[in-house]
Order: C-alpha cells, then structure tokens, then sequence
C-alpha cells in the first residue's frame, strides 16, 4: 500500500440514488436490446451453474434445508426456468399482429411488448432465492431495469444476492437493497414502473396501497389457507404420502403447502394410520434425527406455532414434539378439529397439519367458500362428479387434483392467487408477460385506397355513410374448421373409391 494513500469503501447508494440509477440505465436504453437481454440472462445461468453448492450451503444455513430440497425446489427450479426463457425469448419478444377487420386491411395493427421500466422485486424468506430471481430474471427478459430486495430473514440467501449479482449481471441495471421493514418502506415510496411482491397477506395491503398512490401496477403473490378435500375413493396410502410430501417440504413453510384437510370421519382415521406410518417410514423414531427436515425460520415463527400447537394439545394425534433451541416441530397431525379452534384463524405456515371433518363434498365447498379465497386447493377423489363438483363451486388461485404441490412444476400453468390470496400470475411465459406491456398500435398509410374505404365516418353524415362504414367494421369470425378432418376423411374416401373403381375399369378394359 503506497503511504498517504487513505483507502476507504466506497459509501453506499442510498435508496433514492439507486432507484434513481435503475431509471437512468433504463432511460438511456440499456435493458430494451435483446443482446442485452440475453447476456444477463446467460450471465444468471452462469451464476447458478458456478454456485450451487453456495446456494445448497445459504439455504441450509437459513433453513436447515437439505441438499435434495435446496436442488429440487430452488436451484433446478431457476435453472431450468432461465432455459426455457432463454429458448422461447424472441418468440415472445416479437410483435403479435393480431386479425383485423376489412377497415383496416390495408393497416398494420400490432401488439408490441413493451418493457414497463424500472421493476421493484421484493421477496419472501421461504423460497428465498427462487421467489425473488425467478421474477427478477423475467423482468430483465421482458426488457426492464429491476431493483430487488430479498428477504431479511433468510439472511444468508440474502446475502448470496446481494454479493453474485453486481458480479454477474449489469450494475448500472440490476440492483439489489437489503433491509427489511424499514428499507421497504423507503423503497415503496421511489417510483417504481411494476412493483411485483410476494410475501404474506397483512404487507400485501400495504404494497398495494403505496403503488396505488402513483398507479403503480402490481403483481401480489400472498398466502392463505389452502385446503385439501379426500374423499373415500382414493388409495389412502399414496394420497397421505403425496398430501405429507407437500406438507412437511420446508417444514411446512411453503404457501401452497396443504393447510388443513377436510374429510368424513371415516376418511380420518384412515388417513391418521396411513399418515403415521409413511411418517415413520420418512423420519424414523426420532423425526428430530432426520437429516431431511428443516427448521423453522426464527424464534419468532417458532414461538407462533408452538401457541398454535399448546391450544390444539388434546387433539395431536401425530407428533407434537418441539425443541425450541433447535426450532425443530416434529410433523405433527391434529384430528377433529373444529373452525373454532385457533389453528384455523390464519395460515399456519409451518408443519401442523389440522383436520376438520366434514359429511361430505357439499359441507367441504360450504367451508371453503365461508372463508378468503385461497391461494390453491387440492381434491383427493377418482369420482369426477365430486372432482367437478368442488372445482365449479369455488374459487382458488389454482387447484391440483390427486397430488399437492406439483402444479407449481407445470411451467405452462400461471401461479397466483385470487381475491386474499394475491393479484396477478407468473411462471413460463406468464412471468415474461406479466413484465411486459401489451402496447397495442395502428399504422395507417396514406394509400388513396385505404382513404376510401375509411372515408364514410367524415361529416356530412349520412345514413349510406353509416351503412357502409358498419358493414366493413363487422368483426367475421372465421369459418369454423371443426368438421374439417371429417371433410378431409370424406374427401380421402371419395378419392380412394373412385381410384379403386377407375383402376378396376382399367383392368376390365386391358382384359
Ligand atoms: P412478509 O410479508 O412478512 O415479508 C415479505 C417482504 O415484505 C419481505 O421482503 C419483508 O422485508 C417485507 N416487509 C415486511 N414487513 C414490512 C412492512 N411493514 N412494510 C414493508 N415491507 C415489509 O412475508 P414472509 O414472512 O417473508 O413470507 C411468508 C408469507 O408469504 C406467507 O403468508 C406465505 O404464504 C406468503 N408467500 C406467498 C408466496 C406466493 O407465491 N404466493 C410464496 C411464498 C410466500
């Protein structure tokens, strides 16, 4: 080090002075090229190739998660999202031209995608880095500039972020804010061009009502209650084995983990034995052992479940051991439990697993509809009336029939909620469009033709005049092309008969 050389960090950017930075690379047309684009986008995949066992390393700090979690649910996940993007990105890219009417045949009418500008991501500590670069790389496909702010909880993930991106992606682009309530709430009062939150209902509210004051748009992905209803007609085994997967993964910190299970008495105490022994089979003696199990996030979290666990003690009929210090909750099952009871009052976020026993089908959507529209539901049933039944009469985010959580890997099915449970949809192409804005656009040409035909709507109006202009404004649908293969069959029939008779004649007449 040269002597007299003072040699200090440089200071960090405030929150308006790196929101500030976001607008000004968006401005000057940084992140509209695809080039650009891409190269971030290859860059992130890079990011997650080169870092893994960093990513399995912060998620296990956070969360005691364990390798095959970290990798399924989080690192593949975003790898795998990255590479579809990357494959499908010009197609979505490219201006939709969509059908027009004969007024406008001789126009161009077109549907650009437009990037919003500067993207606000703020994350949730369960995923902590699937639910906030999965969004952020869909907003850097779609062209904007995003600032993202992950979860103060899941510090080390947190920590991950805020170190990889300035090394991997576009400084002057991408950003990253760390802090928690208080960081946010300064965040929310920058203008932001899309502000795109996931995290629980109660800040939800406030996210909303902050992008409201500048019409800001919003994509809220909150939590709720998400039930699951068996019935007598599925194989308990496999239906407890799929439904405590879904459950216990993360410790039951997912939001679209079974909340509660709806289900005739009978059904209960099949699932009771079933679940005790896939249980067993899963975690052995002493669940607390098992390497495969996460803990709760933080004391606090813990201090949450285990009330919810001292007021349902006399219904446990599975598990119930805690161990504060090590913010374990072993699985735990609680039967007959009753809307009274306090575990149903929210989302209980963590692996305790109620049941509430119901007659049937009919009481199932009864209690289901009585509450906030929740983020996805599961029914268990092979009888297609009862299936149809609980899918027409109740609104959710989305639904899984026979299965819980595997909707979330359909990449062409959109996620999000409905109503409490959140606004708007992302994943697959849903993520690159809910960054993007559909700008509609008319080109007209000065063409004397064109002229003519647009001409009947200039005054003096005239009953000919309006005559003409609706019947070229007429919306045509297109010949239906339903019984088209039956005409193809047809025609192929006709011609194979025909060529059959005329070969015939052929041969008749060479004898
Ligand atoms: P949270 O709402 O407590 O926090 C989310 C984010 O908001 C964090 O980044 C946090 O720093 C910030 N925040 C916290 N308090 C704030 C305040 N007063 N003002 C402004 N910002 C604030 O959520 P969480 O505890 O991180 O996550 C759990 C919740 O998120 C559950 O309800 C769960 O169901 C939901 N969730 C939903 C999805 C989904 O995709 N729909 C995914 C994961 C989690």
């Amino acid at each position: 080090m040269t002597i007299g050389t003072v040699t200090s960090k440089p200071k960090a950017a405030s929150i308006p002075e790196t929101v500030q930075k976001a607008h000004d690379a968006f401005n000057r047309g940084v992140t509209k090229p695809m080039e650009w684009r891409r190269k971030q986008l290859k860059s992130m995949l890079r990011m997650y190739e080169e870092n893994q066992d960093a990513m399995v390393e912060a998620l296990r700090k956070d969360l005691r998660r364990s390798k095959m979690e970290a990798l399924l649910l989080e690192v593949d996940y975003l790898i795998n999202d990255l590479k579809n993007t990357l494959h499908h990105l010009d197609e979505w890219a490219k201006p939709v031209r969509p059908s027009k009417t004969i007024v406008n045949m001789l126009d161009d009418v077109v549907i650009y995608n437009d990037p919003y500008g500067v993207v606000l991501v703020i994350g949730a500590w369960n995923y902590p880095l699937q639910l906030l670069l999965l969004p952020m790389s869909g907003a850097i496909a779609a062209g904007n500039a995003v600032v993202v702010k992950p979860s103060e909880l899941s510090v080390n993930c947190a920590n991950f972020i805020a170190e990889m991106l300035p090394k991997y992606l576009d400084n002057d682009a991408v950003l990253v804010v760390e802090g928690g309530p208080k960081e946010t709430t300064e965040l929310l009062q920058q203008k932001f061009d899309y502000i795109f939150f996931t995290g629980g209902t109660g800040i939800g509210k406030i996210v909303y009502e902050a992008a409201t004051k500048s019409l800001t748009p919003v994509t809220l992905e909150l939590g709720g209650k998400s039930p699951v209803y068996i019935d007598n007609t599925v194989d308990i085994v496999v239906s407890a084995r799929r439904i405590l997967w879904g459950k216990f993964i993360n410790a039951g910190q997912t939001c679209i983990a079974p909340d509660y299970v709806l289900c005739s008495k009978e059904v209960q105490d099949k699932f009771v034995e079933a679940a005790k022994k896939v249980l067993y089979e899963w975690y052995g003696e002493d669940p607390q052992k098992s390497p495969d199990l996460c803990r709760i996030v933080n004391s606090r979290h813990f201090s949450r479940l285990q009330s919810l666990l001292d007021a349902s003690v006399n219904k446990i009929v599975v598990g119930g051991k805690t161990d504060a210090q090590d913010r374990f909750i072993e699985p735990t099952i609680v039967a007959n439990v009753t809307e009274k009871d306090k575990i149903m009052e929210g989302e209980i976020f963590g692996p305790i697993l109620p049941i509430v026993p119901v007659e049937n089908a009919y009481e199932a959507i009864k209690f289901i509809n009585a509450r906030e529209k929740p983020l996805t539901m599961y029914i268990f049933t092979t009888n297609a009336t009862v299936r149809d039944s609980l899918l027409n009469n109740t609104s959710s985010g989305s639904v899984c029939c026979n299965d819980t959580v595997m909707q979330m890997g359909v990449d062409t099915l959109p996620f999000g909620g409905v109503g409490h449970s959140g606004m708007g949809a992302y994943h697959g192409k849903a993520t690159f469009d809910t960054f993007t804005h559909k700008k509609s656009c008319l080109i007209k040409n000065f063409a004397a033709i064109g002229e003519k035909l647009g001409s009947g709507r200039y005054p003096p109006y005239t009953d000919s005049n309006l005559n003409f202009i609706r019947t070229l404004m007429r919306k045509r649908q297109p010949p239906s092309l339903k019984f088209l293969p039956y005409l193809l069959a047809f025609a192929l029939g006709v011609g194979v008969t025909y060529g059959v008779f005329a070969v015939q004649k052929m041969s008749s007449e060479d004898l």
